[in-house]
């Protein structure tokens, strides 16, 4: 076998072999910071964003203790990895798969949205490995189909979006259900307070790892502005996507009812699109990923929550058709694209009314995204209020005004 880099990280050959399959040489920072930990057995608190390489940084170990370590009752839940999102159950799962096919391991996914039949009946076979999304799993738990009381390792994989999601009481009845004390492993693409406090709940005595802050972009996506009015927004979308650079996109619109008209528009255009946002049944939203993830569709129009933890190959270009308000968000966005050291392009559209959420992502990532004026739909109006709004307002006041009393800088905000 060609030498590979995580040998030095203590893994066992069925794993090596699996990693050299894929084509993984040299560990990511979180991996090579990580898997240490986990195989001294001590609960870890991470920050690291997807895209890091963050779910083989939690499921290289895990698979290697459950390999090593024969189970006393084959029929118990060994490791529980709870997620956000359904889709990120399901990436994370097929992780398990992937890297662990020398392994004799088992590993079922218990999301909602769909029929609940099948999962219990899984459930009823060996489970070492389990992923799951808080509310499914715990309505399984009270109706007596899931009992964990054997589980050696738990995971809560981007414990901020649980948080953000509303997820935490949920998270914290699970936890209470596990009646063994098992080595945890935290999670989180952002470190708050509140994040904080749930973690050293959770945690005991964690080892930390700090790997990218949260308002760190990828070096190698290059980011634009395209000041566009809204109601030019639709036709600039369809001519950007028309373009022949443009191989895989995925578009990222604020609602879901914006999500479902683009899509019409974009499939009026001639366009191949699906949409994904949280009003589609489960099978749908696989249905769609699957054909983008295929390569059946160039493009994907999705809402925040179900786009974010999208891990597909070959996005070249992430387009916010919409600015998010939540500056963080933008940085999930376009993470979705230039993926494990490819090359992406994340383009934002910005209106009129979004500029001082654009200063505010500028803010967080600390650098201007760069002006693309050179399209059909440029507004020069919008790029000029915000290079005034950008100046230093002593040396430049807006639009000539004197600023001699302070404004109040709340009320624009709320006059959108
Ligand atoms: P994640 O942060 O877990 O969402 O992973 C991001 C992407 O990086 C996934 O597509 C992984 O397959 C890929 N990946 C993870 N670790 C490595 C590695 N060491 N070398 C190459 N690709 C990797």
């Amino acid at each position: 076998m060609k030498s590979n880099q995580f040998q030095n990280l203590n893994l066992i050959e069925p794993i090596l072999r699996a990693l050299t399959k894929e084509g993984y040489e040299t560990p990511t920072s979180i991996q090579e910071a990580a898997i240490p930990i986990i195989f001294e057995g001590k609960d870890l608190l991470a920050t690291a964003q997807t895209g890091t390489g963050k779910t083989a940084a939690f499921s290289l170990p895990i698979l290697q203790k459950l390999y090593e370590r024969k189970p006393d009752d084959k029929r118990n839940i060994r490791a529980l990895v709870l997620t956000p999102t359904r889709e990120l159950a399901q990436q994370v799962e097929t992780s398990f798969r992937t890297y662990g096919r020398n392994l004799s391991l088992r590993t079922t996914v218990i999301v909602g949205g769909v029929s609940q039949g099948p999962q219990i009946k899984a459930l009823k076979n060996k489970v070492d490995i389990l992923v799951a999304t808080p509310g499914r799993l715990l309505d399984l738990i009270n109706q007596g189909h899931v009992h964990l009381n054997k589980v050696e390792i738990l995971v809560l994989d981007e414990a901020d979006r649980m948080l953000d999601m509303g997820f935490i009481t949920d998270v914290r009845k699970i936890i209470s259900k596990i009646t063994s004390k098992p080595q945890t492993l935290f999670f989180s693409a952002t470190l708050t307070d509140e994040i904080q406090y749930l973690a050293y709940d959770i945690l005991n005595d964690p080892s930390i790892v700090t790997t990218t802050p949260s308002s760190s972009v990828t070096k190698n996506i290059e980011q634009k502005v395209l000041f566009v009015t809204q109601e030019n927004k639709r036709d600039l979308l369809s001519d950007i996507l028309q373009e022949e650079s443009v191989k895989r996109a995925l578009v990222f619109s604020r609602t879901k009812r914006l999500a479902d008209r683009l899509m019409k528009h974009l499939l009026n255009r001639g366009i191949s699109v699906e949409a994904i946002h949280s009003d589609k049944s489960q099978n749908a939203r696989q249905r769609a990923l699957a054909a983008f993830d295929r390569g059946r569709v160039k493009v994907l129009v999705g809402t925040d929550i179900v786009a974010r933890g999208i891990d597909v190959e070959g996005i070249s270009h992430v387009i916010n058709y919409d600015l998010p308000e939540d500056p963080e968000n933008y940085v999930h966005r376009i993470g979705r694209t230039a993926r494990a050291g490819a090359n992406g392009i994340a383009l934002s559209f910005c209106g009129a009314d979004e500029i001082l959420m654009l200063k505010g992502i500028e803010k967080l990532i600390k650098q201007p995204l760069i002006e693309f004026s050179d399209h059909a739909f440029h507004s020069s109006v919008i790029a000029e209020i915000h290079k005034r709004r950008t100046a230093a307002p002593r040396i430049s006041p807006p639009f000539g005004r004197r600023r001699n009393k302070p404004r109040a800088t709340g009320g624009r905000r709320s006059a959108r």
